[in-house]
Parts: structure tokens; sequence; C-alpha cells
């Protein structure tokens, strides 16, 4: 239902589909609806008891919008990898890539630090490679686990690794503002392949570089 009375897009752009990028959109919905996603928020500002008109909330929908349509949508890359000439044959670590999401429960933020790794094999990735990943997937609704394992299968089918271990640990505010409000807790999950997860030795070194709480 549209309504005349409210400006949903007097200033900003409709927001166009989701970009195409090499790795595919992560979401099962692929499009987002600016437009019906702001008439969508003023009904829920109202039914919250909120009064659309007020001054400062009459360009509130829109900017509702807007926020979580930027939240959701990835920027496009391609994760571009290069034959591993040299024959490296050891773990390559980007540790505390900084990352935030949406839980798919409430659809607040969760935010945190995510600690990806591999064991290369025939092929390597630019290191800002695995920070973009990262984003790429956390740009959605998501479980924390769920976002865990599509990282490191991502790497696993990209690159073919002798191993893959990605780590997250993360604040989720539906539980540190609502709830049991634990404010300061932090969830970890991981994802660990190959030799990461099988070989004692990789696996040590990958958990012992990685280890919650000793890094800066
Ligand atoms: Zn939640």
């Amino acid at each position: 239902m549209t309504d005349a009375s409210i400006d949903v897009y007097a200033d900003d752009p409709p927001i166009a589909a989701v970009p195409s990028c090499d790795v595919g959109a992560p979401r099962t919905a692929a499009r987002i609806d600016a437009v019906a996603a702001a008439h969508a928020a003023r009904d829920l500002l109202i039914a919250l008891g909120v009064d659309p008109t007020a001054e400062n909330v009459r360009g509130t929908p829109r900017r509702m919008a807007a926020a979580y349509a930027e939240l959701l949508t990835p920027r496009p890359f391609e994760l571009t990898t290069f034959a591993n000439e040299d024959g490296y044959d050891e773990l390559v670590i980007a540790r505390s890539i900084p990352f935030h999401s949406l839980c798919m429960h409430h659809v607040l933020p969760f935010v945190g630090v995510a600690h990806v790794a591999y064991l290369p094999g025939e092929r390597i990735a630019g290191l800002s490679k695995l920070a973009r990943v990262v984003e790429h997937f956390a740009r959605d609704l998501q479980l924390q686990e769920r976002l865990t394992q599509q990282i490191a299968a991502l790497l696993q089918e990209r690159l073919d690794p002798k191993g893959v271990g990605v780590v997250l640990e993360a604040e989720h505010m539906c539980m540190a503002l609502r709830g049991v409000q634990t404010s300061g807790t932090r969830t970890v999950t991981s994802a660990l392949h190959g030799a990461v997860r099988d070989d004692p030795r990789t696996r040590q070194e990958f958990l012992s570089l990685t280890a919650t709480g000793g890094m800066g």
C-alpha cells in the first residue's frame, strides 16, 4: 500500500539489485525493494507506538530501509587466486579481521573479529581477499555458525588448500542489550577443514595463533 504522505525516497536513489560478483550473492533474496522496505518500516514504527509524522521521525522509515539495505548488500569483489609457485607450505593466517553482521533471529547486529587461515595447495589468494570473503558473507541475515562455515567452505572450494581454519568471535546485541543482558560475552565459533582439523601440529599452530583474548 503506497501512502502519498510519506516521502519515501525523496533524496535517496532506490537501491538496485545486489551487485553480482564472482562468488555469487550470499542471500536467497537477491533483490532489495527499498520503497517497500520503507513502507514496512513505517508500519513497524506505528505498531511500536511511534508517531511517524513527528518532525524528527518523518525520514526514519527511509533511513531504516537504506541502513538495512546497506548492511545486507555485499560489495562486489573477485576472489582472485595465484599459482603457489614457490610451494609455500605453512599456514597463511589473517588475524582479527573486524566484521559486523545481522543476526537472523532478531535482526540486531553482532560484531566481532574473524581469524581466517589456510594451508596452501596449488593456489594462494591475496590476504585482503580473506577479509573480503568475511565481509561478503557477513552482509546477510546470519547465524554466526553459518557465517563461519560459509567462509571456510568458499576458501576450500576456491583454493583447494590442504586445510582451512576459520574462527569467529563476536558479541551479539540481542544478548548484550536484551534478554540475559550478558554484555561483553563473546560467542566463539570455528570451522576446521583438512589438515587444520586432522593434523595435530597444524591444528595446534592454528589454534594458538588465533587464541581468543590474546590479540590486540
Ligand atoms: Zn539474535
